[in-house]
């Protein structure tokens, strides 16, 4: 299985700059989540490779080109006003929420129009990490167009969080959207995109809410309790083309291995027709996650793996969440072992790529 990982990840790291007012508890989503996932690839004998650089199309075609330039540019707009040279990220004293509407021209206005929540500052090298992760989704994405029968993007920051036009939770781009759209531009009829991260993929939802070409199915903390608060209910099932086609599997706190993995198995089963997953892979459901509330274990991580290999498709597995560090290797290894144990099972040829 080839892997691919941002390098310039670990510059995009908020927690160095809590000291400068930005929130009393530490930033979760850190440069040592990918140090503790890799150390469980090394394990396995799979190697990194940086992504090539794919430009900004792929993404563009998913993202909108305003936000996209917001992104790039937010940083050394923000820095350039006055009283703002020492500041070291982007983020809004005011956010554009109900009923508020019109897009201004103003950075710390802009700040606010496409930044949701406190969770995505735009930091110096935050923008760089975004697109190179974003990249390392699209190589995954190309690698399984190739014939490949799975492909990993061990992607930071992560993604399900973001909109077409909106950062959210600690994400910028949707990567899991952008490998979807890849593959879809790649000639793939149907796309399924399975989420297990503990939090609902918002931003993916929303990306694809009224499209029949892609199926969006997401197990999760139920969104009542539990950020993003505002998506993820039963009731969401899509609208338009899209109608049908979007499942949401909200799970009461405190969940365990066997109540997850039944929905796990209940989303995989909602898919009709698809050709190629992709999964938004998220180990945040681990009990004691700080960022959570469910109570999920490495064995049920394992079941997870095994029950997607079971469908016997193309996967593009894609790198959300996971907070508690010192249990992402146990969990990522734990998830690749009934993943690869279910695949070896099955007619098609898993190559032992180190
Ligand atoms: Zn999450």
């Amino acid at each position: 299985m080839r892997v691919f990982l941002p390098p310039g990840h670990a510059r995009h790291d908020p927690d160095r700059i809590v000291g400068s007012g930005m929130a009393a508890r530490p930033y979760f989503e850190r440069p040592g989540r990918v140090e503790a996932l890799l150390r469980a690839l090394r394990a396995k004998g799979l190697a990194a490779e940086a992504p090539r650089d794919h430009g900004t199309a792929p993404i563009a075609a998913v993202h909108d080109a305003g936000y996209l330039a917001f992104l790039e540019r937010a940083y050394e707009e923000w820095r350039a006003q006055p009283g703002r040279e020492y500041d070291l990220a982007v983020r809004p004293n005011a956010f554009a929420v109900r009923p508020l509407h019109r897009r201004p021209t103003n950075i710390a206005g802009l700040a606010g129009w496409y930044l949701s929540g406190h969770g995505a500052p735009v930091l110096e090298h935050s923008w760089s990490a975004a697109l190179s992760s974003a990249h390392a989704a699209i190589d995954a994405a190309d690698a399984v167009l190739g014939g490949d029968p799975q492909a990993y993007a061990l992607t930071r920051p992560p993604g399900h969080h973001a909109h077409a036009d909106l950062a959210g939770g600690f994400c910028f781009l949707n990567n899991a959207a952008i490998a979807a759209e890849r593959l879809r531009q790649g000639g793939v009829a149907r796309v399924g995109i399975l989420d297990i991260d503990v939090h609902h993929g918002n931003g993916t939802q929303a990306i694809f809410y009224e499209r029949e070409d892609v199926h969006f199915v997401s197990v999760h903390s139920d969104p009542a309790g539990l950020y993003p608060f505002y998506a993820g209910y039963a009731d969401e099932v899509g609208a338009g083309h899209g109608t049908a086609l979007n499942l949401n599997i909200p799970l009461p706190a405190g969940a365990t291995d066997s109540l997850w993995l039944d929905a796990v198995e209940r989303g995989l089963d909602a898919y009709v027709g698809i050709d190629t997953l992709v999964v938004s892979l998220g180990f945040d459901a681990q009990r004691g996650d700080p960022t959570a509330n469910l109570a999920v274990t490495a064995d049920g991580f394992r079941g997870a793996g095994q029950r997607i290999a079971a469908l016997g498709l193309p996967t593009v597995l894609i790198q959300e969440g996971g907070y508690l560090i010192e249990t992402l290797e146990a969990n990522l290894a734990a998830f690749l072992d009934g993943f690869f144990g279910a695949r070896a099972t099955q007619t098609q040829p898993l190559e032992a790529t180190p």
